[in-house]
């Protein structure tokens, strides 16, 4: 049972890697960091590495502005239009490196609309010095990491604005944080027996992302046999079940079942206060925030153990709800 329900000492650290540029240096081309307060906050419950690939490969700051051009059909090349220079074969030799050394991250928030970073926003012009815009996609070490990181969660700024964007990053990474911390004491003690504890916890979680998902992790729990060749498939599902949105019908569901928990131990007005709130979630004029604060303050007067192990009634520190961010400046 965790004692510190949505504090800030019951959560694994996300292992967070970031563009330096959003709030950790002044590395833009022009010298500039971009404000990025939510990035901050997080750095408080989350271990950020960060990374600028354009100081990584030797340009400087400031240093002039560089794009993406098309070079025919899907190919693009990253070049510098006050220059000439043509940094494609740098840049793609530093992604090789970088992305493909990530290890253990357990998500990437990166830099929108860079050549460099941008995830999928990025304009793609019709040549060097060409203003025209032919299409948009990822920056060159954007893709890189998409690819390197096989489903779990990237996202630029801008989508961290964005409040159900911003929760579902939030419940990816810690949640993804927490399998870590179950599979290191899997690996240590070389019993499967974390692994099943954690499985337990994530059984709410599993029902509202992807129910047919949670079934088959299951499965592969109940396979028992050695946690080298659990934990790699393990680790591939739940990926999978957490990349979608979290529905509100099936939060709706996890919700009711959780309050089924208290419901002979409730007064009538707390009862419909929460079927209340659940009908304002359901019907989208409101987020789950209200009945989730109903349980867990039903769990403190009522201590139900199998609830107060749920990650999905606690899935990232308290102090990460709500905030409202108006990062982002609309340039690259
Ligand atoms: S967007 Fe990426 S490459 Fe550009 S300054 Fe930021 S971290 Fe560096």
């Amino acid at each position: 049972m965790r004692s510190d329900r949505g504090g800030e000492g019951s959560y694994p650290r996300p292992l967070i890697l970031v563009s330096r540029c959003l709030g950790f240096d002044r590395c833009r081309y022009d010298g500039a960091a971009i404000p990025a307060p939510f990035l901050e906050r997080l750095s408080r419950f989350a271990d950020c590495v960060t990374a600028c690939p354009e100081m990584e490969i030797g340009l400087g700051v400031p240093r002039q502005p560089i794009r993406l051009v098309t070079a025919g059909g899907d190919e693009v090349r990253l070049v510098q239009p006050s220059s000439g220079l043509d940094l494609t074969e740098r840049m793609e030799a530093f992604c090789r490196e970088r992305a493909g050394n990530l290890g253990a991250v357990d998500g990437a928030v990166l830099k929108a609309r860079s050549p460099s970073c941008g995830v999928s926003d990025t304009a793609i012009h019709a040549g060097a010095d060409s203003s025209a815009i032919l299409r948009r996609g990822p920056g060159l070490f954007g893709r890189a990491v998409l690819e390197a990181m096989e489903g779990r969660p990237v996202i630029d700024e801008g989508g961290l604005i964005d409040p159900g964007l911003r929760e579902r990053f939030l419940v990816q990474v810690f949640t993804l944080a927490r399998l870590r911390s179950a599979e290191d004491a899997c690996r240590a003690s070389g019993s499967a027996s974390p692994l099943v504890s954690f499985h337990s916890s994530a059984g709410l979680l599993l029902a509202a992302a992807d129910r047919e998902a949670g079934r088959m992790l299951g499965g592969i729990v109940d396979e028992g046999g050695s946690p080298d060749a659990l934990l790699p498939r393990y680790r591939r599902g739940l990926v999978r079940a957490l990349a979608g949105p979290l529905r509100t019908g099936p939060c709706a569901d996890s919700l009711t079942h959780a309050f089924v928990c208290f419901k002979e131990r409730l007064a009538a007005d707390e009862k419909a206060l929460f079927l209340d709130s659940l009908e304002e979630f359901g019907s989208g004029r409101a987020s789950m925030g209200p009945c989730r604060a109903l349980i867990q303050s039903w769990m403190v007067r009522f201590p139900t153990p199998y609830l107060d192990d749920q990650i999905f009634l606690n899935p990232f520190p308290r102090a990460l709800e709500g905030f409202e961010d108006s990062a982002g400046d609309g340039g690259r």
